[in-house]
């Protein structure tokens, strides 16, 4: 569905939900980490898009603003949460509802009275599929309350006030990605981010021959949460032992002359990070200047690094880069890896935009083949940020 359409559609929910037009319509997208996988907790670059797929609300005023209540019917799984705004917004169910009761609590602690309202919204934005529904809810309804308290805010800010929403209410240790991408990005752009610094950089990405695959293994292996635990255990220990603070203050070079210092595995895992950072920089060079041949390869090169030293691929996701390379650039693919912390989720692949029906249909095919699962595949461009539709 086009974001017109979809906006068309909630509407109509909305009318047949509470008997009239909504004042309001926001949308905020979910995402993709085009490249720089387990770089953001070392202070490093990520690339991420934001992804066609969105939330999205339609919503006006309650009829009695004396309720204090703001009612939200999701409009896909029919069932409406109410939540107090009168006091200060706390936990409570469903449990949906806590990555937009964390985002209200998050205004009110900035002073913002939240007015009572009615919501009807939905999603595009697979749920647990690795591509951030959860930051779409979180900043759409940040945008929500923009609109509906007249005051915008810096995207930044918001985009802050989501990842706490997401921290304390829905118990993620995130970082700032998903919900930046969803917040500040921009159509037709990618958006460089440094995790240190908080900077950020549009980079172009216009060129109408390309596209980008997402392509969902459909399955989440569950040792992801144990495992990025210790992930970020053992960079630290490599950090240490380097004598920094993180490993994006680390070249190269400097870790090849430790290496006797540390064992093979915490080897393996700071020379992932470290290459990784730099494979990030160089890709946003290469979107810059619509080299898509090394872009891609610097996508291959990704996943092979967060398959062999980091171990948190899984064989289902390496079928789909195999299929990737077996299509290769003749068949119009120039590059894939997987995105996300990985043990299953997704692959993005930057493909020839004439080829992928072809691609999409031998993937799907191969993909059966290989694993006896079924994918889901689709294509999207770099899409805008969070958006006031109508307000
Ligand atoms: P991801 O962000 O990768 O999709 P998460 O586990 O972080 O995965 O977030 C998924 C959760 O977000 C869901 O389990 C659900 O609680 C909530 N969520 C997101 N979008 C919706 C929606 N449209 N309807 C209900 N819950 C949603
Ligand atoms: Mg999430």
């Amino acid at each position: 569905m086009t974001l017109k359409e979809l906006s068309d559609h909630v509407v109509a929910e909305f009318k047949k939900h509470y008997g009239r037009e909504p004042r309001w319509i926001v949308a905020a997208p979910g995402r993709v980490n085009v490249i720089g996988e387990h770089t953001d907790y070392n202070d490093g670059f990520v690339l991420p898009m934001a992804i066609e797929r969105y939330a999205i609300m339609a919503a006006d005023l309650a009829l009695f603003q004396s309720t204090n209540t703001v009612s939200i019917y999701d409009t896909q799984f029919k069932e409406t949460a109410t939540i107090d705004v009168g006091e200060h917004v706390t936990k409570g169910s469903p449990k949906w509802s806590n990555y937009m009761r964390g985002v209200f609590a998050g205004f009110q602690r900035r002073g913002e009275k939240i007015p009572a309202l009615d919501v009807a919204f939905m999603s595009t934005v697979p749920l647990g599929g690795g591509l951030s529904s959860s930051a779409a809810l979180e900043v759409c309804t940040g945008t929500l309350i923009e609109a509906a308290t007249g005051k915008r805010i810096d995207p930044i800010e918001k985009a802050l006030i989501a990842q706490t929403a997401e921290h304390e209410f829905a118990g993620v240790p995130c970082g700032i990605m998903d919900q930046f991408i969803s917040s500040l990005g921009r159509e037709g752009h990618l958006l460089l981010l440094d995790c240190r610094t908080r900077k950020t950089e549009l980079v172009p990405m216009n060129d109408p021959a390309v596209a980008l695959l997402i392509v969902n293994t459909n399955v989440k292996h569950e040792l992801g949460s144990g495992e990025y635990a210790k992930r970020r255990a053992e960079c630290e220990e490599a950090a240490k032992i380097l004598g920094v603070a993180s490993l994006r203050d680390v070249t190269p070079e400097q870790l090849e002359k430790a290496k006797s210092k540390m064992s093979d595995l915490v080897y393996r895992r700071a020379r992932h990070v470290i290459g990784e950072i730099e494979r990030t920089v160089h890709a946003a060079e290469g979107i810059r200047q619509s080299n898509w041949p090394t872009v891609g390869q610097f996508m291959y090169a990704s996943h092979a690094s967060l398959r062999d030293d980091y171990d948190v691929s899984c064989k289902e996701l390496d079928a789909v880069v195999e299929i990737a390379e077996d299509i290769g650039f003749k068949g119009g693919v120039y590059g894939c890896r997987m995105t996300g912390g990985g043990f299953g989720g997704c692959c993005v692949a930057l493909v020839k935009a004439d080829a992928i029906e072809a691609i999409t249909k031998t993937m799907l095919e191969e993909y059966n083949v290989k694993t006896g699962l079924e994918a889901i595949i689709f294509s999207s461009r770099p899409a805008a940020g969070a958006t006031i539709i109508k307000g």
